[in-house]
């Protein structure tokens, strides 16, 4: 019997790519002018697969592995880049998102090194899933070249987040202690999904406690589901995994915030400390 490697078991489950490369990368769409991925406005690459299967995914297109169609190499994201080089220029940057951009380590590392060479600020996109695939020295490789993070937490209970993204939340937390031991700063995205943010006010507060004492982070976006990709599952001729929940309405919102605060109030050291929570 063949015995499989971590990297092998990783690809039949459809955790990683099974043909990365540091030459290019599968890619499913692209974004000139991003202003929502990262600091100021970006050239955003989309890039194709993704680990996870969040019930609430708005680019479900970007989830299978096995649409290799489209690849893009780093010397073509640098043309483009140069097409709008006076908007990025001014505090924005480059941004690799998904898909797990992260599941396409080799070309994300090597896009970045070279990004960085010519002084383009760069940016990840990531819910760290494949952090239990690579070794750490890859994985620090990465983050070596990387100027700023988006990480998301798609729920702060283990079940749960099964529940909702088919992965547990190790990794990301893995991802917060990994570059809070180094200095990087990060944004964090939660996304208040009512029937499961909400399933329990402990898991607001929870996810106040993993946040309150973070140093590193820049930001926290409390983001409000929306049901805006559901065409996108029609199109695609799959089921529409959230039919029947209807986004959080503003009284929903002003609760979960106020359990996220409550967790944040429990745990922190020092409240004079600049914590900055977005709608
Ligand atoms: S991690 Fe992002 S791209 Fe992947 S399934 Fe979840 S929402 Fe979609």
């Amino acid at each position: 019997m063949v015995k499989l490697n971590k990297w092998d078991v990783a690809v039949k489950q459809n955790k990683v790519s099974d043909n990365t490369s540091e030459e290019f990368a599968w890619y499913s769409s692209i974004e000139t002018l991003g202003a929502v991925d990262g600091p100021g406005l970006r050239l955003v690459i989309f890039l194709q697969g993704c680990p996870l299967n969040c019930l609430f995914c708005h680019n479900p297109e970007t989830i299978p592995f096995s649409t290799k169609e489209k690849k893009i190499t780093i010397d073509e994201i640098l043309k483009l880049y140069e097409k709008n080089k006076t908007f990025y220029q001014n505090g924005g940057g480059i941004t690799f998102s998904g898909g797990e951009a992260m599941a396409q380590i080799d070309f994300v590392t090597a896009a970045f090194k070279k990004f960085r060479e010519k002084g383009i600020h760069t940016c990840l996109d990531t819910a760290a899933a494949p952090m239990g695939v690579y070794p750490m020295e890859k994985i620090e490789k990465l983050l070596d070249v990387t100027d700023y993070f988006l990480i998301d937490i798609k729920h702060p209970d283990q079940e749960v987040s099964i529940e909702l993204s088919g992965e547990g939340v190790e990794h990301q937390i893995g991802l917060l202690k990994l570059l809070e031991s180094r200095g990087q700063s990060y944004l964090i995205r939660h996304v208040y999904l009512p029937t499961f943010s909400d399933r329990s006010p402990e898991h607001m507060q929870t996810l106040g406690k993993m946040i309150g004492n973070l140093k590193y982070m820049d930001k926290f976006e409390f983001l409000p589901y929306h049901d805006m990709a559901k065409f996108k599952y029609e199109n695609m001729g799959w089921n529409f995994p959230l039919a029947g929940v209807e986004p959080p309405t503003t009284e929903q919102l002003a609760w979960g915030r106020a359990r996220l605060q409550e967790g944040i109030d429990i745990v922190r050291k020092d409240p004079s400390q600049g914590l900055v929570i977005q709608d």
